[in-house]
């Protein structure tokens, strides 16, 4: 369903609670810019490369949440980028992290466009350096936290970017998927049987979601892309069994896991109904999600107190630390904060 972004706006203030409204609006506005951006860069002659693109998303995300903490690392000369950023995000009990790296599509050859997801950073003092796909793959493990790729798309091309819908409506607006979200696994899957360095758009899009969905699907059941849950779900993940589904911690673990879910039941049957993917249970994929679900972020992860010494990233001493860490704190707790001031 095509919708303005004004519609959608206001569709998303009136169907899924605070705060995961401001944080699907917030995905969505960025979204919107970097297709545009993509566009324009190609229009005017001005390629806009994905350091560049980040940056940007992360400002807009800064811009329309307050609350929200970014760290650059500076890295020694032997660390390899294994993320472009680790993002914690804070619910009412749990927090959730999870690693992203972002990937522009190509621009066209022949008429097609691509990802490059068996991207191999150029080695460095002769030594060859491993693709990002395993550093990002490696750096998930270490860290026991999933990773998603964040593909940014050039809007205006009549692409589809994202999967089509097992019947159930998500009513991302006209431009939300100018970044899409893909599970590492999914990606690394879908190398495999390219059999090639990069993978065509039209291979990637069954795999991939707006990336707004990880806050609007799962809170948002009557138009969601992804099935109804069991009830003991929560629990399951390491929440507290009554976390409602706005809950920001729990909403983007949701999404995590239904991405993941969604790329290995479609590398079984392609073909399978919603009523199958209802009934082949979360069970293989719950383990990989549950260890993100933390009671606090780690130590390297800021949290909003000028006084705390902030610790170096788990992952310098493997050399493949992110570039960012952000988190996003709730507001309950920063008048937690003010409170014993
Ligand atoms: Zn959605």
């Amino acid at each position: 369903m095509a919708v303005s972004f004004d519609q959608w706006q206001y569709y998303i203030r009136t169907h899924v609670p605070e705060p995961a409204a401001g944080l699907a609006i917030a995905l969505c506005l960025a979204a919107v810019d970097v297709g545009g951006r993509i566009a324009d860069g190609e229009r005017f002659g001005i390629r806009q490369g994905e350091e560049g693109l980040t940056e940007s998303v992360l400002m807009e995300l800064c811009r329309q949440l307050p609350l929200l903490e970014v760290r650059k690392l500076t890295h020694s000369e032997e660390v390899t980028e294994g993320a472009d950023w680790e993002w914690w995000i804070q619910g009412q009990k749990k927090w959730f992290g999870f690693l992203v790296q972002a990937k522009r599509v190509s621009a066209p050859e022949r008429g097609r466009r691509s990802y490059d997801l068996g991207y191999r950073p150029s080695s460095k003092g002769g030594e060859r350096r491993p693709r990002q796909i395993d550093a990002l793959h490696e750096s998930s493990r270490i860290l026991g936290i999933p990773a998603v790729y964040a593909l940014y798309n050039e809007a205006g091309t009549g692409l589809r970017y994202s999967r089509p819908q097992y019947g159930r409506e998500c009513v991302t607006p006209i431009g939300g998927d100018g970044i899409t979200a893909l599970g590492v696994n999914a990606a690394r899957w879908i190398l495999d049987h390219a059999r090639a360095r990069s993978a065509k758009v039209e291979m990637v899009a069954p795999y991939a979601f707006p990336w707004s969905c990880l806050t609007h699907c799962v809170t948002n059941a009557a138009h969601s892309s992804f099935p109804i849950p069991p009830n003991d779900l929560p629990e399951a993940l390491g929440f507290e069994p009554d976390t409602p589904d706005s809950d920001p911690a729990y909403a983007s673990c949701r999404f995590l896991l239904e991405i993941e879910r969604a790329a290995r039941l479609g590398q079984l049957d392609t073909a399978a109904t919603n009523k199958e993917l209802e009934l082949w249970g979360y069970g293989p994929d719950i383990g990989r999600i549950a260890g993100a679900v933390r009671d606090a972020p780690p130590a390297y992860v800021s949290q909003d107190n000028e006084f705390e010494e902030i610790q170096p990233h788990d992952l310098e001493q493997a050399g493949i630390a992110p570039r960012y860490v952000i988190s996003s704190p709730q507001p309950f707790s920063r008048a937690r904060q003010s409170d014993r001031q």
